[in-house]
């Protein structure tokens, strides 16, 4: 008898959020030959702060890095990144958050049919971006309309602070996940890439206690569809007052010279398998 592999999809706002909060998950999955697939809804337009080189320049490098953090994790026989990636083609700091988005998700998500999935909370944040929340939202509503029966086996937020599953990090990964990382290299120097392994600590609470040891652990929170659940509480509910009203970086970006100045359209209608690069053919 042949055991389908699980498969898990991963939802992010841009690319190098899958190795900043879910590159313990992505490379456990790979080593256990789990099929796991990316959907990036932006390629960071505006990622960098060379005003020359926002538009579709950084784009070009963001996708070719991407596409190497994608190879990190590992390569099948051809060569080919075991973790495929699809593009939605939003453009950065501009993901719409509207019934089409929520739709045009929902039905990706239909159609890859994934066991696992995990897409940024909306609802308790540590990241204000808003990419991040408009993305966060249109995945939240792409899985609560769905009926219950369409909907993958196990639904999770990454970037929650109030996580409630947690998955430990395992010593052998190690290598894995800063390679995957420093593959973001316009993004994060070496130093920074390492501090992401402490950045969760504090801010996703990725410590817990374990038969009498600390250990490390990727958290995340369950996917609900009660308003109750989204409630921040504790040290969510502290951080979340704090930050709600901070202006955040990307907001400065937003008054530069618009997505149309560049030449890139910001609400693609396309499917999003219309639009697969290379590395998704093969598996469809
Ligand atoms: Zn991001």
């Amino acid at each position: 008898m042949i055991v389908k592999k699980p498969k898990l999809l991963i939802v992010n706002p841009h690319p190098d959020d899958g190795e900043a909060f879910c590159a313990n998950i992505c490379a456990q999955a790979v080593r256990f030959g789990w099929e796991i697939h990316q959907v990036l809804a932006t390629c960071d337009e505006y990622g960098t702060p060379i005003v020359e080189f926002k538009g579709k320049r950084i784009q070009q490098i963001r996708k070719h890095e991407m596409m190497k953090a994608a190879k990190a994790y590992g390569i099948d026989s051809y060569g080919n990144s075991i973790v495929k990636l699809h593009w939605m083609n939003y453009i950065d700091g501009y993901v719409p958050h509207n019934r089409t988005a929520v739709i045009r998700l929902q039905n990706f998500i239909l159609k890859l049919d994934p066991d696992v999935v995990i897409g940024p909370d909306p609802f308790i944040y540590m990241d204000g971006h808003v990419d991040h929340i408009a993305v966060g939202k249109n995945y939240y509503f792409a899985l609560k309309w769905m009926n219950s029966k369409q909907r993958p086996r196990k639904m999770f937020f990454f970037q929650s602070l109030m996580p409630d599953f947690f998955l430990p990090v395992l010593l052998e990964d190690k290598n894995t996940v800063i390679k995957a990382r420093l593959a973001h290299k316009s993004q994060w120097s070496s130093n920074e890439a390492k501090l992401l392994e402490f950045f969760p600590l504090f801010l996703q609470l990725h410590l817990k206690f374990k038969k009498g040891f600390l250990k490390k652990m990727e958290g995340y929170r369950y996917v609900k569809f009660q308003s109750k659940d989204h409630v921040p509480k504790g040290l969510a509910r502290l951080i979340f007052v704090i930050f709600r009203d901070r202006p955040i970086g990307c907001e400065e970006d937003r008054l530069l010279p618009g997505p149309e100045h560049f030449g890139l359209i910001t609400e693609p209608e396309d499917e999003i398998f219309n639009k697969i690069g290379k590395s998704t053919i093969n598996s469809f």
